[in-house]
């Protein structure tokens, strides 16, 4: 199996599995209960809490851990106030971008901010935005499809002098960039463990001033300082608390090692008639390449190249039962015919430069054969 889709998910790091075993068997406990096995379980959180403060520059207590990436980018938009507007990028996750629809079916005003054909947020879009002063925009920090990473901190400055609260969405870009809270400038940010080689179903939402920012989503136990009510998954926690560590211990020789797994691929790539990187030239994760190739459809390639034991992602969505080119994609302006032929291949540390020399491989030999 040549696994070359980490946007979609990582596989869990040993030494992260290592971790959390004692916190599903030996020390049980309910973090919230006050005799030893308890103090156990909530000291493991509360170290697990400072380990992802320190990958992204933060105190401990700006931490909310929640039940995943997507939790974080709902709870995020949920603190829009009762009478504000919003403005999303046209290029959010569906966990950004369904919240955003739905607040707007509730009576709230939702800007789309545009983005150019490098699939980089404009500035004219910027200014639309703060002419309209919404009271919330998100804006991700990487894109899932592309791996291209937004200019936050520039816009977040503009937008803050305006009054505007920012949030971005950093779950792609957690573990591969260095990433730096209060250098960004944003008030709420969104991360996930699964994309860093932790557990699934773990996430949190940092916060420039926690009690002062946001609305809980669940009501419950004052769990996550009354933000998210909730017995606490105490052996994800502790993974992903342990998958932060290992991310910020390794980020350097990791990025050295994708980029070039990436040279390698992109080389390659760049030798197939028809074939486009999208983005080519903009700054993009060291470990993504999205591409559309002319008179494939990128899903058929999907499952041929699955057929060889090689697992990447299509570039387009079941959406009703009909297949759509990607939002992201067609944001971009590409034709919806390219955007179908896309597939995006997405390296992790644990790949070899054999597995991408196999890869393109079989994949010339697929769209030679037609
Ligand atoms: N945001 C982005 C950019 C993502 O790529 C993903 C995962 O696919 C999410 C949010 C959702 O994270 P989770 O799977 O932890 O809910």
């Amino acid at each position: 199996m040549i696994y070359l889709d980490h946007n979609a998910t990582t596989p869990i790091d040993d030494r992260v599995l290592e971790a959390m075993l004692p916190f599903l068997k030996t020390f049980y406990g309910n973090p919230s209960s006050l005799y030893r096995l308890g103090r156990i379980a909530g000291s493991a959180i509360d170290a697990a809490r400072e380990q992802l403060a320190a990958l992204v520059g933060v105190q401990p207590g700006q931490i909310i851990f929640t039940g995943g990436g997507t939790e974080a980018n709902n709870l995020a938009l949920a603190t829009l106030d009762p009478q504000a507007g919003l403005a999303v990028s046209a290029i959010e996750h569906p966990s950004v971008m369904e919240p955003a629809l739905h607040l707007k079916s509730q009576g709230h005003e939702l800007a789309l901010l545009k983005v150019d054909a490098n699939g980089l947020i404009t500035q004219s879009a910027i200014d639309e935005a703060i002419s309209l002063k919404p009271g919330l925009v998100s804006m991700m920090l990487a894109n899932n499809e592309t791996g291209v990473i937004q200019n936050i901190a520039h816009y977040a400055d503009q937008l803050k002098t305006h009054g505007i609260k920012v949030h971005t969405d950093a779950v792609q870009a957690l573990g591969k960039i260095p990433l730096d809270f209060n250098r960004l400038g944003v008030h709420l940010m969104s991360l996930s463990s699964h994309k860093i080689y932790g557990p699934k179903g773990c996430g949190a939402l940092v916060l420039e001033k926690p009690a002062a920012l946001i609305k809980p989503m669940l009501l419950g136990g004052g769990q996550e300082q009354g933000l998210r009510a909730g017995t606490e998954n105490v052996a994800a926690i502790v993974g992903f608390g342990k998958a932060a560590e290992l991310a910020k211990i390794e980020l350097a020789e990791r990025h050295a090692r994708l980029l070039k797994l990436r040279t390698l691929l992109e080389h390659g790539l760049s030798a197939i008639p028809g074939l486009t990187i999208f983005a080519e030239r903009t700054e993009r994760l060291v470990n993504t390449v999205q591409v559309g190739i002319q008179g494939i459809d990128g899903e058929m390639l999907l499952m041929r190249l699955d057929q060889k034991g090689i697992a990447v992602s299509s570039g387009s969505a079941c959406a009703s039962g009909q297949r759509e080119p990607s939002p992201v994609l067609v944001a971009m302006g590409i034709e919806p015919a390219q955007a179908k032929s896309a597939i995006r291949i997405s390296v992790g540390k644990a790949n070899t430069e054999a597995e991408i020399f196999e890869f393109i491989k079989q994949l010339k030999s697929l769209i030679e054969t037609g």
